[in-house]
């Protein structure tokens, strides 16, 4: 069993996610059935489907094995063909459509990431326009897959440069973004002229099942897009051995997207990695308080503290460290903890267990080492996936929580003098995925934007993402970029070609 089996304290929202399930209009949503070369298959073996606020069961789903994966990657072999020699455009109009019925059923799909992955609704509202978004955006971006024309060093000949579509993807998703991490991949796979195979993670099957029957309703071909969710280890073995799957996406943890890059290297693949963040946010004593409070608010309790993009180190310089702090406080206790159902609800429960220990592990950690934790309170009945949000402050580098990601909504902040001192503790991590920093100063901003080593810098702003930009990490936050006009290279080969012996 590869779903964690928690035991529950107490619970305040037993039933709810069970009753917004029940009322959904699509059954089909919660039918549990993996896609496998056009047909949904509901295997003997299932597994259950926990909501993380109560872990009650809400659902079941089919537990595919390796030989259906084996199945999945025959099926892709056989669409490839005729999904590749499609045009551009018309495999642009099928994502679009995709796009649309995404968002014509946002409600209902939001419910699904909502029970079972615990963000707040809202939260899971905005993922699913989000993750609809990949979807217009690589569809115009299939169209715009230019080649080039080289200009010859050869006398007689004609040079170009083409680019094709890889062969069969593999996409390995995570649990905190259980609809986005698909669409952003499966998007720029599809429109590339791929056929993808998606692995979700085991706490978040429903969400990418649903979305892959709206994909099939949008016309998407039989065995060009296939779900497959059951254990990890199980179906992602048969994708990361078969030569026929050419190239491998993955968002999670380094740990295990090492695993993959190794395992990659026996058949040459071609990976592309998100992994783990651990993002510094610098803020300078000539900022306007509220506003740099307002973006760490933003920064780290987002997606309840369960995003790679969230801030980790709040570095904040000594001549605003103190008011910076009691405003920051005082902006955590506002925020709501609860089941992500609950209309008030700002932080829902981790997903997972581990998740929600690590947190404790870390503020642990951390006093023991002097740091002074200011928390808000849990409420009462909540279990042990919540983790109430926490400022720990007076943090130093030698903590775990300075020293490593923490993927949960605890933050802290530690002080700072100089720029120079800052810049040089922010970039004394093996992670590069996101930083961020708050100044007037409008040299300063230039020069950090500059020798900060991370793939994404956020100047005066926590909210940076979407399709146009290069997702991505430098260092062990990953390899490739997602989105924008890069995202879909990682699906492309670039073929050269030269026509000689032209000359009349
Ligand atoms: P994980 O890396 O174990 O899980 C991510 C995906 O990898 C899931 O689909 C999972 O089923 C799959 N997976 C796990 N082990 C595998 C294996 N041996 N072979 C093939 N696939 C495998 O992440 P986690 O344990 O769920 O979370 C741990 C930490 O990872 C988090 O605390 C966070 O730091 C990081 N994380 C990052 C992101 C991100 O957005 N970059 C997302 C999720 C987790």
């Amino acid at each position: 069993m590869h779903v964690q089996n928690v035991q529950y304290k107490s619970s305040r929202s037993v039933g709810l996610a069970r009753k917004h399930l029940q009322e959904l209009r699509r059954r089909d949503f919660v039918d549990g059935s993996a896609l496998i070369d056009g047909s949904w298959i509901a295997t003997e073996l299932k597994d259950p489907v926990l909501d993380p606020a109560t872990g009650e069961e809400i659902a079941e789903v089919a537990r595919c094995s390796s030989a259906n994966m084996d199945m999945a990657i025959t099926a892709a072999e056989r669409a490839f063909p005729a999904w590749r020699d499609l045009l551009p455009l018309e495999r642009g109009a099928i994502l679009r459509t995709w796009a649309r019925l995404m968002r014509d059923h946002s409600a209902e799909l939001a419910v699904l990431v909502t029970s079972e992955q615990g963000k707040p609704l809202d939260e899971a509202r905005f993922e699913i326009a989000y993750g609809a978004g990949f979807l217009d955006w690589f569809a115009a971006e299939g169209e715009r897959a230019y080649g080039e024309t080289l200009p010859s060093h050869k006398p007689g000949s004609l040079l170009q440069v083409r680019m094709q579509p890889i062969g069969i993807a593999a996409a390995i998703t995570p649990w905190n973004f259980p609809v986005a991490m698909i669409t952003r991949k499966a998007g720029a796979a599809l429109a590339a002229g791929c056929p993808v195979i998606v692995k979700p993670a085991p706490e978040t099957p429903l969400s990418a099942l649903a979305v892959a029957r709206l994909a099939e309703e949008a016309g998407i071909p039989r065995g060009v897009l296939q779900v497959l969710v059951g254990d990890p280890v199980a179906l992602s073995e048969p994708l990361l051995r078969d030569p026929r799957v050419r190239t491998l996406s993955f968002t999670g943890s380094t740990q295990v997207g090492r695993l993959l890059l190794e395992r990659s290297a026996e058949t040459v693949k071609k990976v592309s990695l998100e992994l783990g963040g651990h993002a510094p946010l610098i803020v300078f004593d000539d900022v306007d308080l509220h506003k740099a409070v307002a973006g760490a608010m933003a920064a780290k309790f987002a997606t309840s503290g369960q995003d790679c993009l969230a801030a980790n180190r709040i570095y904040v310089q000594k001549g605003i460290y103190g008011a910076f702090v009691e405003a920051f406080a005082a902006a955590i206790a506002q925020l709501k903890v609860g089941h992500g159902l609950e209309p008030t609800t700002n932080i829902g429960p981790m997903t997972k267990l581990s998740v929600a220990n690590k947190c404790r592990a870390q503020i642990e950690d951390a006093l023991t080492k002097g740091a002074r934790l200011i928390s808000s309170k849990e409420g009462p009945g909540l279990g042990q996936n919540f983790v109430a949000p926490a400022l720990l402050c007076d943090v130093t580098d030698d903590m775990l929580i300075a020293r490593e990601e923490t993927f949960g909504p605890v933050a802290a902040v530690l002080p700072f003098d100089s720029e120079e001192e800052v810049l040089a503790r922010a970039n004394a991590s093996e992670m590069g995925l996101a930083a961020y920093v708050y100044t007037d100063n409008l040299r300063r901003a230039i020069r950090l934007s500059e020798k900060i080593e991370y793939g994404m810098v956020g100047i005066n702003t926590a909210s940076f993402t979407g399709p146009p930009i290069p997702f991505g990490g430098w260092k062990q936050s990953g390899l490739g970029r997602e989105g924008s006009r890069h995202g879909i290279q990682e699906y492309m080969e670039l073929k050269y070609v030269c026509f000689g012996d032209l000359a009349a």
